[in-house]
Parts: structure tokens; sequence; C-alpha cells
């Protein structure tokens, strides 16, 4: 289970020796890639996602400087570490390297030893930058995304479906009578049962740039780009009846045997509000709505006609 899979290195370079003599160096820890130029170096990179780049400064056509100031422009492709390996020694050119937002620059001829001290520095920089990465995005006891990312997101996609015309829906779905599971099973058993939900609910989602995040203690968000209110209540119906079906006891519960929740809907496009603020609350008031009409049950606007 802690397997870590090797890290990716994609070596750039158009000299044939000094891409198999750094291949070889790096072969043994670590999964090597090969670019013969520039075009390729971004071709790779794209597709394969290295953690880091050995990036020659002189190729043909396009040069390591010009492929980097690419990577940075790309949003998919900027955050990937390169180090200038190079045969211009000048400080000059180092500097502009550096500048350009390499994290490193070798000259060449190079020391194996050193190179390989350097690749494994920034490669357990990107490992920590991942590791912040996470926590900054993650909530710990769900695993699903925190309220921070969903922030984020939302931003992000209100934008998008104004821009495109596009709808968008929200849901918020809050666990019903769980201070009473709480109090019945005790706090591990309800971070137990809130896990189960979350994953449930994650489960349910049907497109990649669909969200679950957890916004806050007991309460769940669901963001569905592109998605019209007919659609996400379908889908936010599954949700609940996978829910039901896990067929967790609540004892202490008044609105059913087993734990089930409450959901309020709201959709841009059937209607109108005039920010990501108001779609929200109107997502609020419709949970707040479910809850006044007795729980485990699905209040939703901006279906067509409703
Ligand atoms: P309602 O049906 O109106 O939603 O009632 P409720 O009891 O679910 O709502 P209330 O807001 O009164 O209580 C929420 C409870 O959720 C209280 C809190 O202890 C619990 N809770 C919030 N976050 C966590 C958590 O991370 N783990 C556990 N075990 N419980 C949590
Ligand atoms: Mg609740
Ligand atoms: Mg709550």
């Amino acid at each position: 289970m802690n397997h870590v899979e090797p890290q990716k290195v994609l070596i750039a370079d158009d000299d044939p020796i000094n891409r198999q003599v750094l291949a070889e160096l790096l072969k043994p820890e670590y999964t090597v890639l090969l670019a013969k130029n520039g075009e390729q170096a971004l071709e790779r990179a794209a597709r394969h996602a290295p953690d880091l780049i050995l990036l020659d400064v002189m190729m043909p056509d396009l040069d390591g400087y010009e492929v980097l100031r690419r990577l940075r422009a790309d949003p998919q492709l900027e955050q990937i570490s390169v180090i200038f390996i190079s045969g211009l020694a000048r400080p000059e050119d180092e500097a502009i390297g550096l500048k350009l937002g390499a994290s490193d620059y070798i000259t060449k001829p190079f020391n194996a030893t050193v190179v390989m001290a350097r690749v494994a520095l920034h490669l357990q920089l990107v490992r920590q930058r991942r590791i912040l990465e996470r926590l900054a995005h993650v909530d710990g006891l769900t695993e699903l995304a925190n309220r921070r990312r969903f922030d984020e997101m939302y931003a992000q996609e209100w934008q998008r479906a104004q821009r495109n015309g596009w709808p968008l829906s929200l849901a918020l779905l809050d666990i019903d009578a769980f201070k009473q599971y709480n109090d019945y099973y005790g706090h591990p058993a309800g971070d137990r049962a809130l896990r189960a939900i979350a994953r449930t609910t994650a489960a349910g989602l049907r497109r990649p740039a669909d969200l679950a995040a957890r916004y806050g203690g007991e309460e769940l968000v669901l963001l569905m780009p592109d998605t019209d209110g007919v659609q996400a209540r379908h889908l936010v119906d599954d949700v609940c009846a996978a829910i039901a079906a896990l067929e967790m006891p609540h004892a202490a519960s008044q609105v059913s045997p087993v734990l089930t929740v409450s959901v309020g809907g709201a959709t841009l496009g059937g209607y109108g509000p005039e920010s990501a603020a108001e779609l929200f609350e109107a997502a609020d008031e419709h949970l707040y709505r479910a809850k006044q009409d007795g729980r485990n049950r699905v209040v939703w606007r901006g279906l067509i006609g409703g």
C-alpha cells in the first residue's frame, strides 16, 4: 500500500551522447523520459507530466529558454521543475535561466555525482510541494476537497458558466440528526459514518469536472458544472439513495432508522441568480427548507419551470 512510485525525469538534449549518459545515470532511481529537441520536450511534458526536466539550453529550433517560457505560460505545465544543463557557462547565461524560473543551472561538462545530488534535491522539493498542496486542498478526515478548494473551484466554474452560457448546479448536503448519532454511537463512530457518506457521495459523481467537497462539519457540497437542474437532481437523488443503501443504523433518529441526508440544490440557468454568492444562498435556503419539511429529502430550485 505504501509503495512509492518512482519520480519521472524528462531529459531534453539534442546530443545523443548526453542523453544517453544522463539516462544511464538516472535510470536506476527514476523513470526516465527522453526528448531530442524542444518541440518533443513540450510534447512529452504535456503527455507524461514529469516531476523534473533536465533541459539543454542550446538546441536547434526551440532552445531551452524558449521551452521553459512555454512551460511557464501553460497552466497545465507551469509547475514542472526544470534544471538547465548547458554548455553556456557564463554567469549571465546562468542568470537568464534562473530568472526564467529554472530551479537550478548545471554547466557542461557535468560531474555525475553533482548532477545526481541536485536532481535528488529538487525532486525532494517537488515531493514536499505536493504534500503541501494536498494539505492545502484536501480535507484530512474525509479526503474530499476542502472548503478552500471548493471556494477556488466554485469561483472558477461560476466564471466559466457565465462566459459560456452554461448551466451550473450546486447541492448542499447535510447529515440528518448527526448530533444524536454522535451522542448515541460516539464521536469515532460519527467520524466513520461521515467518511462513508463522503466516499459514497464522491462515488456518485459522473464527470471529471464534478466536485464533492467538505464544506464544514457534517455538511458536504457538490459542484456540477455544465449540468442542468434535471441532471443534477437525478445525480443527487442517486447519491441519497446510495447513502440510504449503506443502511448505517441510527437508533436515536426521529427521521429514519438509518443515517440519511437532507439536500438543498440550486441551478444557474433555470432562473437567474446574479452572483455566485446568490446561487449558494439559494442552495442553502433549500437545505433549510428540506430540514423544515422533515429531513431525508431533496429541495431544488432552478428546474425548468420550477
Ligand atoms: P440536522 O438534522 O438539523 O442537521 O441536525 P444535526 O444534529 O445533524 O445538526 P447540528 O448542526 O445540530 O449538529 C451537527 C453535528 O455534527 C454536531 C457535530 O458534533 C457533528 N459533527 C460535525 N463535524 C463532525 C466530525 O468531523 N465528526 C463527527 N463525529 N461529528 C461531527
Ligand atoms: Mg446535520
Ligand atoms: Mg450541519
